[in-house]
């Protein structure tokens, strides 16, 4: 009787451990579940921007003509064509 009495205690603790986890989980799912939403946003409101080496006007990295090497970034063509003819 007495090793039914652990048995059931054993269980028990089996169980309450188990549910716990099982919270963890799910807590742990929702924070990835929530994640991929906001990188997205800040990365939409703040392009990375540069500068000209012509003429110095900042733009987004985007829109930068670069030289063959690509270290320097220029806003056209034309400036890119004007610095390397220095
Ligand atoms: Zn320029």
């Amino acid at each position: 009787m007495k090793l039914l009495a652990w048995a059931l205690l054993i269980f028990a603790v089996i169980w309450v451990l188990r549910s716990k986890a099982k919270a963890r989980q799910k807590a742990a799912r929702d924070f990835e579940a929530a994640r991929p939403d906001a990188p997205m946003h800040t990365e939409a409101d703040a392009e990375v921007m540069v500068i000209c080496r012509e003429c110095g006007v900042h733009f987004p990295v985007s829109e930068a003509v670069r030289d063959a090497s690509g270290r320097h970034s220029f806003c056209s063509i034309e400036h890119r064509q004007q610095y390397l003819g220095h």
